[in-house]
C-alpha cells in the first residue's frame, strides 16, 4: 500500500456540493415584495443585510437566523406598523426554504465516490442542524462520508480540531469550498490544503480576496477538476 500525503478531505456543503444561495435569493425577492409599499428592493435588502450581519452573533448561521432577520427588518422597515399577514407570510416563505429541493452540483457524486475509496471524507457545514441534516439525507450523498460536522462557524481553531480527530492531522488534510472566507483561508490557517471552488452565488458575507503566498492554496472551476488536482499532490 503507498503512503499517501493526504489522509483526509473536508467539503463544505451549501454551494459546494449541493445549490443553496439561489433560493435564499428567491427567499429575499419574495420578501421585497411583500414590503414594496413601504420600501424600494435595494432598500429592504441594505436593511436585510444589516439586520443579518448583526445576527449572527445572536443566532449563527442557517434560515432560521434569516428568518428572524426578516422579520426584524420589517418591523424596522414599517416603523413597527407591520401588518400581522404580512408576518405570516414571512415565515410561510422562511419555511419554504427549509423545505427546497435538494440539486447536488456537477461532478459530486462521481468526485465523492471515488475519493472514499482512498480518504477519510468530511463533510463540514454551518448551518441549521435539521436543515443540514435534511439536504444530506436528500442528496443521497451520506454514505460517501466518513464523519458529519455541522459547526457554529469555521475557524481555524474549528479546522485544527476536526483533522485532529479524523485521519492524520491538519497537515494531511484538505479542505474544499466555495468561501474563502469560511472553507479556504481558515483551513489554510490550520495548515491544511484549501481549495477553492468559486460559485456563482456567494453570499456577500463570505467574501474575502484569495490568500496571497500560501503555497497550500489551490483554486479549480469546478469539482470535476478534484480528482486530477489531488493526485497531482500525491
Ligand atoms: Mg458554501
Amino acid at each position: 500500500m503507498t503512503t499517501r500525503t493526504l489522509t483526509t478531505i473536508g467539503f463544505d456543503a451549501d454551494d459546494t456540493l449541493w445549490q443553496n444561495e439561489q433560493y435564499y435569493r428567491l427567499t429575499e425577492t419574495h420578501f421585497t415584495e411583500l414590503l414594496a409599499e413601504f420600501a424600494d428592493g435595494p432598500k429592504i435588502s441594505e436593511r436585510l443585510l444589516e439586520a443579518e450581519k448583526r445576527n449572527l452573533r445572536h443566532y449563527g448561521f442557517g434560515i432560521k437566523g434569516f428568518t428572524l432577520s426578516m422579520i426584524e427588518t420589517a418591523i424596522e422597515i414599517t416603523d413597527g406598523k407591520v401588518p400581522g399577514d404580512i408576518i405570516a407570510q414571512i415565515l410561510d416563505t422562511g419555511r419554504d426554504l427549509l423545505s427546497h429541493p435538494v440539486e447536488t452540483l456537477p461532478h459530486v457524486r462521481e468526485t465523492l465516490e471515488a475519493l472514499a475509496r482512498n480518504y477519510l471524507l468530511v463533510m463540514i457545514t454551518k448551518g441549521d442542524l435539521f436543515d443540514q441534516e435534511r439536504k444530506l439525507a436528500q442528496s443521497g450523498l451520506g454514505d460517501f462520508f466518513h464523519a458529519v460536522e455541522i459547526v457554529s462557524d469555521k475557524t481555524a481553531v474549528t479546522y485544527r480540531r476536526v483533522f485532529s480527530k479524523i485521519g492524520g492531522g491538519p497537515e494531511r488534510a484538505m479542505m474544499v469550498g466555495n468561501s474563502l472566507k469560511s472553507d479556504i483561508v481558515p483551513a489554510i490557517a490550520a495548515g491544511s490544503y484549501g481549495v477553492f471552488v468559486p460559485h456563482e452565488l456567494t453570499w456577500v458575507l463570505e467574501h474575502v480576496d484569495e490568500p496571497k503566498d500560501a503555497p497550500r492554496f489551490r483554486k479549480i472551476p469546478h469539482l470535476g477538476e478534484l480528482r486530477g488536482l489531488i493526485d497531482g499532490l500525491e
